[in-house]
């Protein structure tokens, strides 16, 4: 028999009560809405996050103490900065228009994709990659990336370190972060397998590879190097290494805008172990993490999912198309109830004003 897989020991499991907190009491969803979504899912292999994590949760009112976005002081920082560190033959596989066009849509904000990285080589003699970087005034510098090589099967890895600092040097004064998206496979310790991507929070800057995204790619859990790329073509793939990079990089912007860990329900900002998890997690955030995000970016809730929908029903993604109609459904319907009642209560208003101007 299976061993059941407890949480990591000291990690709270929120009550109803924390929930509700979390969410705050003025908050509008109803309990419909808030019904819609899948409560927090019990750990199911040793290496999923919450069996080793102690995550807190952070709630509504948290965030809005912590993230510095609000702040007067951070109010020309607008945009989300995204830069390609690759070539674009490579990133053919990623598709990113439809990534920007994606990450736009979830976060509604205006999002800039900054040149800073070109002519990315390989150098034969050094084992290294190199990549030309363009400077804040115009000017440009040959860079060598830290790299790691294994001469037996030819293969590299980057030094995501390195690349982060890259991007703490080249942030704009307006950006609210500065993301760097790459399908060369990335490290930070000599002892990772790999990573699909770090952030410095506070500095603003990310990058993320989405190398180990690809469903051809076979790899063994022992040798960083030691991987394979099917030759199998499948029509889905290109579906669902879209998806997975949609899912990868909303979540880790997420935590770029300040919000953190979710321990509340089922959700895009739940920690992930491994990337058997990662993928099984939904693509959308929970009312909680959903309040946070339209708290800064100011958006209609209905009109962001309208939009999300129209992409996820151009891109196949079949489970997402019917989440989303049915939370518009319920927020369409209620929005109706709330305008007749209105309504009514206006008619009901005109009556009695007329009948009054009768009585005079
Ligand atoms: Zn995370
Ligand atoms: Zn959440």
């Amino acid at each position: 028999m299976l061993k059941p897989i407890s949480f990591v020991r000291g990690f709270r499991v929120p009550k109803q009560k924390d929930i509700d907190e979390a969410l705050g009491n003025d908050a509008s969803f109803s309990n419909e809405f808030k019904m819609s979504f899948n409560s927090l899912p019990h750990p199911t292999s040793d290496l999923d996050w919450l069996a080793n994590y102690r995550e807190k949760g952070q709630t509504y009112t948290q965030f809005l103490r912590q993230c510095p976005f609000f702040d007067d002081n951070h109010s020309l920082q607008k945009y989300i900065y995204l830069t390609l560190l690759d070539n674009d033959d490579r990133l053919l596989l990623l598709n990113i228009d439809r990534l920007i066009d994606y990450t736009k849509r979830f976060f509604q904000m205006e999002i800039k994709l900054l040149p800073l990285f070109t002519n990315i080589n390989w150098n034969n003699t050094k084992h290294t990659w190199m990549c030309t970087m363009k400077g804040r005034n115009d000017s440009t510098k040959e860079i060598t990336l830290r790299t790691r090589y294994d001469s037996t099967s030819g293969h590299s890895q980057i030094c995501v370190d390195n690349v982060l600092n890259l991007l703490k040097r080249s942030l704009p004064s307006d950006a609210r972060c500065l993301v760097a998206i790459t399908l060369h496979d990335l490290y930070s310790a000599e002892s990772d397998l790999f990573i699909a991507g770090l952030c410095h929070g506070n500095s603003s800057v990310g990058a993320f590879s989405f190398f180990r995204y690809d469903p051809r790619l076979k790899f063994s859990e022992e040798f960083w190097y030691d991987w394979k790329i099917k030759k199998t073509k499948s029509k889905l793939m290109s579906t669902i290494i879209l998806m997975r990079s949609c899912r990868l990089l909303t979540h880790e912007i997420g935590h770029l805008l300040g919000i953190d860990h979710c321990i509340y329900y089922e959700c895009l900002m739940n920690g992930s172990g491994h990337l058997e998890e990662d993928f099984a997690q939904p693509l959308f955030l929970c009312p909680i993490d959903l309040r946070k995000l339209s708290q800064l970016a100011g958006f209609d809730i209905i009109e962001r999912y309208e939009q999300l929908l129209d992409f996820c029903t151009e891109n196949r993604f079949i489970d997402e198309i019917n989440i989303l109609k049915k939370r518009l459904d319920i927020l369409k319907n209620e929005k109706q109830t709330v305008q007749t009642k209105k309504n009514k209560d206006f008619d009901h208003e005109t009556t009695q004003k007329s009948k009054r101007l009768k009585k005079k």
